[in-house]
């Protein structure tokens, strides 16, 4: 289904302007975690029974979302994917070129 707004400010995109495809993926990180799989699962699905969210456990460990940014939301996004205050927009904090 092709969508005809914009995910993040609203705005109705026309057929004939240029519109971008953001996927995100969330996955929980294993990597040299010292507990071991059973331990990050157990300790997922205890965080995931306190919160009273709609999130699935599957969806804990990892989550897939798409959106359609218009061309102006599509540059803030490339700029600060993250929302990140200003002063915090370094390279050495996280963001991955
Ligand atoms: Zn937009």
């Amino acid at each position: 289904m092709r969508v005809d707004h914009c995910s993040r400010c609203g705005e109705h995109i026309a057929s004939d302007e240029i519109r971008y495809i953001v996927g995100v993926q969330v996955t929980l990180d294993l990597d040299g975690f010292q507990g071991g799989v059973e331990s990050a699962y157990e300790i997922a699905e205890r965080l995931n029974a306190k919160q009273s969210c709609d999130e699935s456990l599957s969806e804990v460990f990892s989550r897939e979302m798409v959106f359609t940014l218009c061309k102006h939301c599509r540059d803030g996004f490339v700029d600060n994917p993250l929302g990140r205050q200003e002063r915090l927009l370094c390279p050495d904090l996280g963001f991955i070129h």
